[in-house]
């Protein structure tokens, strides 16, 4: 059996409506399965799909009523004007995370105007949308993304390769990596886990069943990897240095103290995401007041 484009959006919109779902998921993989833009869509919608893209739509509409994320299904993620791919090893990137790399663009750009090398480390990169978005927006930088999971620096290293970023990747715990090293580091970001554990009941199911918790929950209070970088930070960090942290919710005012009490000769800011909610924390540190 076939259906025509507006047949199978006004089916997989009313399946997705009843899973309580949401609605627009069925658009996206429909544009997946035909290759279509969303306006050639639009402009098809009387055409009649072929019976492999009905059945593979038909499967993936209901993958996704289960509660698996339409990023793993398509296995591509747009972050930053640009594609990467996914899979359950890494977390969906959120454009969240897109806010954090803006923020750290135009401060690099104002901090560092008359330094031509600097060094960049992305902790905790999984798919590498924020190490490898850097070095593109951004070629001078020497940028490093390292995480712990091997699983995820695969991942990274597909996306780096497919996108033409030369970035290095790492495997490693934190700030392990760059232990002594003679070089340091100008600009450290990251984008750690940083949920509470006790805050996985009240979480949606497409994201606790299906993202892998070592990228989403860090203990008791979700602050675990900020209180270690406090410690870790200070070994690697050049004397004037940058950190851009994205934090959960409510947990500005806390990181951002954490840091003033690490490095005393810092300016340190909080910025709130486009939804008005503190999402991140920058950290000037040794450029004077
Ligand atoms: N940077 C990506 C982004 O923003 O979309 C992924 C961020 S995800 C919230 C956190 C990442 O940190 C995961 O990929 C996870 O594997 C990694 N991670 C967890 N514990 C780590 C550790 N101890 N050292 C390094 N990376 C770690
Ligand atoms: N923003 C992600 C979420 O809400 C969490 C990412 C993280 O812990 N760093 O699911």
């Amino acid at each position: 059996m076939s259906k025509k484009v507006f047949e199978a959006l006004k089916w997989a919109s009313s399946f997705l409506t009843t899973a309580d779902r949401d609605e627009n998921a069925g658009e996206l993989l429909l544009r997946h399965f035909t290759g279509m833009s969303r306006s050639q869509l639009f402009a098809n919608v009387r055409e009649e799909l072929s019976p492999e893209v009905w059945e593979s739509f038909e499967q993936a509409v209901h993958q996704h009523a289960q509660g698996v994320p339409v990023q793993y299904i398509i296995g591509t993620e747009d972050f930053y004007g640009r594609t990467f791919r996914v899979n359950p090893s890494v977390l969906i990137p959120r454009p969240e995370t897109e806010e954090l790399v803006y923020g750290a663009l135009k401060r690099i750009k104002r901090l560092f105007a008359h330094k031509d090398k600097l060094k960049l480390a992305d902790i905790g990169t999984g798919s590498g949308a924020i190490a490898i978005t850097m070095k593109l927006e951004e070629p001078l930088l020497k940028v490093t993304g390292t995480d712990i999971s091997p699983e995820a620096l695969m991942v990274a290293r597909e996306n780096a390769q497919r996108l033409g970023a030369d970035v290095d990747l790492r495997q490693g715990d934190l700030l392990g990596p760059f232990f002594g090293e003679a070089e340091k580091l100008d600009i450290v970001m990251s984008n750690p886990p940083y949920i509470p554990v006790g805050d996985q009941a009240e979480m949606s199911e497409v994201v606790t069943e299906h993202e892998p918790h070592s990228a989403l929950f860090a203990g008791k209070d979700g602050l675990d990897f900020y209180r270690r970088f406090m410690v870790e930070l200070p070994k690697v960090l050049a004397s004037q240095a940058l950190v851009c942290f994205e934090i959960g919710a409510g947990q500005g005012e806390v990181v951002a103290q954490l840091l003033r009490n690490t490095f005393t000769n810092s300016k340190v800011e909080i910025v709130n995401d486009i939804n008005g909610k503190d999402r991140m924390v920058f950290a000037e540190i040794g450029f004077g007041e």
